[in-house]
């Protein structure tokens, strides 16, 4: 930020001067000097002349109250090229706990990006949608996590996360240690209908902010899906008047590209490859859910921005072009990603990124051990806003 910066508006998100926008620039604040850091040099203060609340250039950037600087570009390559934490902590001379700061930084700063964005694109593809299975904490508590996906551009279009009881053959020893881990944490029975009618609200979305005439979304035959999709009342609407299609294929079927799951199936492949996490037998599992989806976002930041549709073609369109959003506008928000700090305040999210940016989703073992900093929410001093105002995109 150059030495003329202006703050954009009030920072405290209960002054009336907190919703500025780019057309109606802030002007009630006051000079107040500035103070002198190692790493960023002078930094200038300010005052708002409504609430009498004071803040500074560092409030508005993304590394604000932190004392050493990464590069957030090589964060979400490294990670997404299946570094663990420590490996890059190590490469980085910090402690894994800062690298994870920073991932939290980043991940609410590409939450907040594909937010911006949604709003100019016009996909005209069809989607698809499955649980990608993996863990956390332990083998003990695996997970689905259910992605939706463009039919032609393998965009990935949102993500959401369900923990599920664990199944399948185990010995003796194993059924008991799960009875003696379920009086601790017991996995809801609903969870994936839950979850997935949460992706079904993200095909909404797209369907509206498309502005489409109609949508067709692909999944395989699990009986969770019909009953997610005709639980909410809007999606059972259009579906019924043929705006939404749903169309299932057998799990079983050829994994071929002419599969209508193919989009799926090599999210699958590519999250199991380049998520050091996710990795078969990986020793760098989860051992947190919110932080596991902040990665994840991550890696799809990289994936639908910045990666080529096709590796062999290195300097082809990326995902996101494919999937019909606006270049210029892409190119606008990715030069400008690192820079100007994302407010919830200021952010339309749906429920699962929503999740992922105030990290209120359960780890099992460790319920009500979440650790949320106080900056997610946006506010200087005082108590967290209303969230369903935050939601709201106010
Ligand atoms: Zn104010």
């Amino acid at each position: 930020m150059s030495p003329s910066f202006l703050p954009p508006f009030c920072a405290n998100p209960d002054c009336v001067h907190h919703s500025h926008g780019p057309k109606d620039p802030y002007r009630s604040f006051r000079s107040i000097g500035s103070y002198h850091t190692r790493i960023f040099g002078d930094v200038p203060r300010f005052q708002c002349k409504a609430c009498g609340r004071s803040f500074s250039v560092q409030t508005f950037r993304v590394d604000y109250w932190v004392k050493r600087r990464f590069s957030y570009e090589d964060l979400t390559h490294r990670l997404s090229s299946c570094e663990s934490l420590r490996a890059i902590g190590r490469a980085w001379r910090v402690a894994g706990k800062s690298v994870s700061n920073r991932v939290g930084r980043a991940a609410r700063q590409v939450l907040a990006m594909d937010s911006r964005l949604a709003s100019a694109r016009r996909p005209t593809e069809d989607l698809a949608a499955d649980g990608f299975e993996s863990f956390c904490v332990s083998q003990f508590f695996p997970n689905n996590i259910h992605i939706l996906v463009g039919a032609e551009s393998q965009f990935v279009y949102a993500t959401d996360h369900v923990t599920l009881r664990r199944k399948g053959r185990m010995t003796l020893e194993q059924k008991e240690r799960r009875a003696e881990l379920e009086r601790r944490y017991r996995a809801d029975p609903k969870g994936v209908a839950k979850s997935f009618s949460r992706i079904a609200s993200e095909w909404l979305r797209i369907l509206s902010d498309g502005s489409l005439p109609a949508s067709t979304l692909w999944t395989d035959e699990k009986r969770d899906y019909p009953r997610a999709l005709r639980a909410s009342p809007s999606v059972a609407a259009l579906l019924g008047q043929g705006r939404l299609a749903h169309r299932t294929i057998p799990s079983r079927a050829p994994r071929t590209m002419t599969n209508p799951l193919f989009p799926v199936n090599y999210i699958d492949r590519e999250l199991r490859k380049n998520l050091h996490e996710h990795v078969r037998e990986t020793t760098c599992w989860g051992r947190n859910v919110s932080s596991q989806m902040e990665r994840l976002s991550l890696y799809l930041y990289q994936h639908n921005y910045r990666k080529p549709y096709r590796v062999r073609k290195p300097r082809g369109p990326t995902h996101a072009e494919v999937a019909g959003y606006n270049l210029a506008m892409v190119k606008e928000e990715l030069e400008r990603l690192w820079m100007d700090r994302a407010w919830l305040t200021h952010t339309v999210l749906g429920q699962p990124a929503l999740d992922t940016w105030l990290r209120r989703r359960t780890t099992p073992l460790r319920p009500g051990d979440e650790y949320r900093q106080r900056h997610i929410w946006g506010w200087i001093r005082g108590g967290p806003r209303d969230l369903a105002v935050c939601a709201a995109g106010w």
